[in-house]
């Protein structure tokens, strides 16, 4: 649930509840048991593979002095996505009518590589919090609407979807988990724009990590690691809150402050 603080579990999100966002029809939605407050990940809907073919995605990374530069077209790397746009598919149209599709779209974060946790948490903004090493963008857990949008949202098989061009992950696709450190800690699978590192599913010796095991951030810190996110199935799926301080926003098609490698003056 979206919440006005932090807490474990929950999205501190910057944003309050707009029903009148854009999003998918609650009265069509078979697999969420909305007294329950539960969902069931294998009666969701999915949009599946098919025709759709945009250009490979690209991940440059760019290390100097204390920066971290990363530039993205915002296509997946790995070439895995959907059959966009959506509305060739009327059953899932009729339950989420994202007319949206995928675009290939220059993206540049600027990250400090050593990152340093703030005196308190801060809230988590709408669009892009992170990327993911697959080149795609990390939105927060909440859709527009402000709702669970790994819950209500259809996304494609892959675990993403468009905002009108825009493709994006809410949570981490468990195919994006494939590297591990020694004692079968997950590898990291993208950055958060406090510049702080978001790791995959497993923690120390292996082990799935629930909420229970993290902050109220989403992180922790253990050994030679230094603080870090984890990757959960359960929400808020990726951050609760920002740790660190916040780059402002990504920037879209638009050089990083101080110009760097894309800042043609
Ligand atoms: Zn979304
Ligand atoms: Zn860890």
């Amino acid at each position: 649930m979206t919440i006005a603080a932090p807490a474990i579990g929950h999205l501190y999100s910057c944003t309050g509840k707009n029903p009148n966002a854009p999003g998918s029809v609650e009265s069509k939605i078979t697999w969420i048991d909305f007294a329950d407050k539960t969902w069931n990940f294998l009666t969701k809907l999915w949009l599946p593979q098919g025709t759709f073919s945009p250009v490979t995605g690209t991940y440059t990374e760019t290390i100097s002095d204390d920066n971290r530069l990363i530039s993205v077209n915002n296509l997946p790397v790995d070439g895995k996505i959907g059959d966009w746009p959506m509305t060739n598919y009327a059953k899932l149209t009729e339950l989420d009518p994202n007319p949206g599709i995928p675009t290939s779209s220059s993206f540049s974060f600027s990250y400090s590589t050593n990152p340093t946790e703030a005196p308190s948490p801060t809230c988590v903004s709408l669009g892009a919090i992170g990327v993911t090493k697959n080149g795609v963008i990390i939105s927060n857990a909440a859709d527009g609407r402000g709702e669970d949008a790994v819950a209500r949202e259809i996304v494609d098989e892959f675990g993403g979807h468009p905002a009108r061009s825009d493709y994006h992950y809410h949570f981490i696709p468990e195919r994006l988990d494939s590297e591990s450190l020694s004692g079968g800690h997950s590898g990291i699978v993208g950055y958060i724009n406090d510049g702080f590192p978001i790791y995959g599913y497993k923690g120390e010796g292996g082990t799935e990590m629930s909420n229970d095991d993290l902050d109220l951030c989403h992180g922790h810190k253990h050994g030679t690691l230094g603080y870090h996110y984890h990757a959960t199935l359960e929400y808020p799926y990726t951050v609760g809150c920002y740790m660190g301080t916040s780059i402002s926003s990504s920037s879209n098609g638009v050089p990083p402050p101080g110009g760097g490698p894309l800042g043609a003056p």
